[in-house]
This record gives structure tokens, C-alpha cells and sequence, in this order.
């Protein structure tokens, strides 16, 4: 592992303190099905959307029972403020039929309808603080204007350098998987990072150019 990495990890650990926005699903006693809602819905629904729903929406389907139980309308209705309701209820209700658990294995839970690699890793690490990588598109984008060409190109390849990038025990990789999807929603946005502020400029590579081009 690289300085720059391990001095990446170390700083983005000391920004998580003051800086990790608080949401209902990631309370530490938030059930996997708890989590697992959110994180689903949080694929394509910006953080607080999802946060004007989620409550109600857990009142009335409080498990994978409650969702098998229910008429796909009632699910249709509650998920609607959400956008891609149709697709998003009938893939919870394909979920809810086959399943009375979510499952904790990564391989069988990303192979549920709609549920990718990202959905099942953040569900498992955030609910069970499981040692897991995450990869979404801002993760990709963070580590890309940090790393550089040391940022590898295959999915295969990202993840494994994701993993190498996690802390030691689950507790704190949640903690850093957390930080992280933070900090690329509240500072290295996708089209003005906050470079001047960044406790990475002086090594990141994406700023170091810049300010050699200035
Ligand atoms: S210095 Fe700029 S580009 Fe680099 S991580 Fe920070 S905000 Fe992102």
C-alpha cells in the first residue's frame, strides 16, 4: 500500500469525526432489513428523498413478511415520491416472496432483483460492520482524482483496491465506507470539487495538476 493511500485512509478517518452526515439507516442498532431498504432506494434517489420517505415507508412494510403480505399497489403508492416505483415495488415483492431473510452472503444477496454489488456490500458492511469494500461511481471518482493512474481500470481490480484501502476491523471500515461516500457528496463533488478546503490537496493528484497548471 502506497504513503498516499495509507495517508488518505488516515485523513479521511480524522474528517469522518466531524463531518459524516447522520441519517435514520445508519444508526448502529438499524437492522440489515433496515438498511437493506435504504441502500436499495438510495441507488438512484438522492440521500434526502429517501430520508422524506423512509420512515413512513418502514411503518407500513417492517419487514420482507409485511412486503410479501401486502398488495403491489400499496407498495407501488408508498415507494411513488421515490420515482421508479413500478420497477422498485416489484422487484421488493419478487424479494419478499422468495426470501423470509435477506441474505448475508455477499454473492447471494447482490444476485436479488435490483440488487447489485454496491446495494449488497453497503447493506452487509453498514448493518453487520462487515470488512467490505464499496465501489459506486462517486467512490470511482474520488479515488481516481486522488490516485491517478495508480487507480487501477477493471471492476475486479477496483474493488480489490478498495478493499486494500479499508481499516482494519469492520466497525471502522463502516466508518470509512461511510466517510467516504460523504466526502463525495460533500466536498470532491463531479463538477467543482472543493479543492481549496480538501485535506487531500497536497498530495491529490487531480489538485497537485491543477495547481502546477496555474
Ligand atoms: S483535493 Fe480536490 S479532487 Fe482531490 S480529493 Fe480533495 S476535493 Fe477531490
Amino acid at each position: 500500500m502506497s504513503e498516499t493511500a495509507i495517508r488518505f485512509r488516515e485523513d479521511l478517518m480524522t474528517w469522518a469525526k466531524g463531518e459524516i452526515r447522520e441519517y435514520p439507516w445508519r444508526a448502529p442498532d438499524a437492522s440489515l432489513y433496515e438498511v437493506f431498504v435504504a441502500e436499495f432506494f438510495l441507488t438512484q434517489t438522492p440521500a434526502d428523498n429517501v430520508a422524506d420517505v423512509y420512515p413512513e415507508f418502514l411503518d407500513e412494510f417492517d419487514s420482507l413478511a409485511t412486503i410479501d403480505e401486502s398488495h403491489e399497489d400499496e407498495l407501488v403508492a408508498a415507494i411513488e415520491p421515490l420515482g421508479f416505483h413500478n420497477m422498485r415495488a416489484e422487484a421488493l415483492k419478487r424479494i419478499a416472496t422468495n426470501h423470509d431473510e435477506l441474505p448475508t452472503e455477499p454473492e447471494r444477496l447482490r444476485s436479488l432483483p435490483r440488487v447489485g454489488p454496491y446495494v449488497a456490500n453497503a447493506t452487509l458492511c453498514f448493518a453487520l460492520k462487515r470488512r467490505i469494500p464499496i465501489v459506486d461511481r462517486n467512490v470511482v471518482r474520488v479515488y481516481e482524482r486522488v490516485f491517478g493512474d495508480a487507480f487501477p481500470q477493471s471492476d475486479s481490480a477496483r474493488e480489490a483496491f478498495a478493499e486494500e484501502m479499508l481499516p482494519a476491523t469492520g466497525e471502522e471500515a463502516r466508518t470509512y465506507n461511510l466517510a467516504l461516500l460523504d466526502f463525495g457528496a460533500l466536498v470532491c463533488h463531479k463538477r467543482s470539487p472543493d479543492c481549496p478546503v480538501c485535506f487531500a490537496s497536497g498530495y491529490c493528484e487531480y489538485a497537485v495538476g491543477l495547481a502546477e497548471d496555474q
